[in-house]
């Protein structure tokens, strides 16, 4: 019988994995498909930092030192610095180097095994695959957006679900080292859009609020940068569970990345916030193993230890969030005339895209910025 059974082989679960089985414990993961990382749904957007954090070196597919913030009404703001902002990495690389570390710390990966349902009891805490029960001491759901697991544990969804959808085009952008974020009501409502320089490839893609289907703005802004009737090398899409679960843990069971929804809510990025949740979780199960203790009690632990962590990051940018999405086309646009200074644009050319909510106080300090936007706030818009 294994110590741990993680349930998801995506980076969740293969960091956590590679950390417990490090730390002296057996572990299995289970992982429904036969590849890791396939199907993709990840534009790729990684900080250096978060690069490190990973602890492997992916295929570096663009290296991003600028973007162009479009706004509705057309304003352009070129922000950008001289060292990387971001890098486009290819994701399924990512994943697989990820889990093939884990496999040389010991991991037991076993592909093709789906966990339909988890239970526990005072002895074990049980997964019910298609390959038959899988008991170990504790149960960690590393099984993504629609986890099983999580609702185990707390019959409760993620308090939001925006939806995205990508294509590689073979297009060779001229600028390699700029982005493109679009925004507004007509290209993302509910969220963004991005156009990213992969040398002979141009990554597209956009995310939006339901009943919105990103289909039909993935459509609508392959035509804005055209990119129509290129050649789709691929398309691929995805769900993003942003705010949060209002629980993490139960008894013998834990939740990490998207199971979780330990998700960037201004950014949507979900890399940083497992890599830094991961150690936290090893920790709480080496506590656990030490006091011989498997229960809520001793687990919740991990929840305060991840939210002291990414928690407030997590928060502020639920804050930042929520104003956005209050925001009508014509507010968004005032907010772009107010931010197109040189002052703010050096400000958000320091954004730190793993913690990007940390620009609102350096930009609302500078002269002028709170009284307008509160001016944007107020303005009614169509
Ligand atoms: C369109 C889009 C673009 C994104 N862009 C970025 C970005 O640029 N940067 C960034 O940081 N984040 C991005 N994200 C978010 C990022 O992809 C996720 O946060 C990340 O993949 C979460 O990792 P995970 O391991 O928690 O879950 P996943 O990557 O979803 O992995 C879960 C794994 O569990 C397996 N699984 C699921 N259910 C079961 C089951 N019942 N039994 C067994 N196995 C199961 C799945 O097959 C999968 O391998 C994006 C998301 C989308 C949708």
């Amino acid at each position: 019988m294994p110590d741990v059974t993680v349930v998801g082989g995506g980076p969740a679960g293969s960091l956590s994995s590679r950390l417990l089985a490090a730390s002296g414990l057996d572990v299995v993961v289970l992982e429904e498909h036969k590849q890791v990382g396939v199907p993709m749904h990840c534009a790729g957007m990684l900080t250096p930092e978060t690069i490190r954090l990973s602890g492997v070196q992916p295929d570096i597919l663009g290296t991003i030192t600028s973007a162009d913030v479009v706004f509705p009404d057309g304003r352009v703001l070129d922000i950008g610095r001289r060292t990387p902002m971001i890098y486009a990495v290819d994701r399924v690389d990512l994943d697989q180097k990820l889990a093939d570390k884990a496999c040389e710390f010991g991991v037991d990966f076993r592909y093709g095994v789906k966990c339909n349902r988890v239970t526990t009891d005072t002895k074990y805490a049980v997964a019910d695959t298609n390959a038959g029960t899988v008991r170990s001491d504790i149960i960690v759901g590393a099984d993504g957006p629609s986890s099983k697991v999580a609702t185990y544990v707390g019959h409760d969804l993620p308090r939001e679900i925006v939806v995205g959808m990508q294509a590689d085009i073979r297009f060779r952008m001229d600028d390699q080292d700029r982005m493109i974020l679009r925004l507004g009501h007509d290209i993302a409502p509910g969220f963004f859009s991005w156009q990213l320089p992969m040398g002979d490839v141009t990554r597209v893609g956009v995310c939006v609020s339901p009943p919105f289907r990103p289909v039909d703005y993935l459509k609508k802004l392959i035509s804005i940068s055209g990119l129509e009737g290129m050649e789709v090398i691929q398309k691929f899409s995805g769900k993003i569970p942003i705010g949060g679960r209002r629980t993490t843990y139960a008894n013998r069971t834990l939740l990490i990345g998207d199971a979780a929804g330990q998700i960037k809510p201004v950014s949507g990025g979900g890399l940083y916030p497992i890599f830094k949740a991961a150690p936290v979780l090893c920790d709480t199960v080496n506590s656990a193993y030490q006091l011989g203790v498997f229960n809520s009690s001793v687990l919740a632990l991990y929840e305060r230890g991840w939210k002291r962590v990414i928690g407030k990051e997590i928060s502020r940018g639920a804050r930042m969030r929520d104003f956005y999405l209050k925001l009508n086309d014509e507010q968004m646009s005032s907010v772009g005339e107010i931010f197109d200074t040189p002052d703010i644009k050096e400000s958000l050319g320091m954004i730190d895209f793993d913690d990007p909510s940390n620009i609102v106080k350096p930009i609302l300090s500078q002269k002028g910025v709170k009284s307008g936007m509160l001016k944007a706030y107020l303005r009614k818009g169509r």
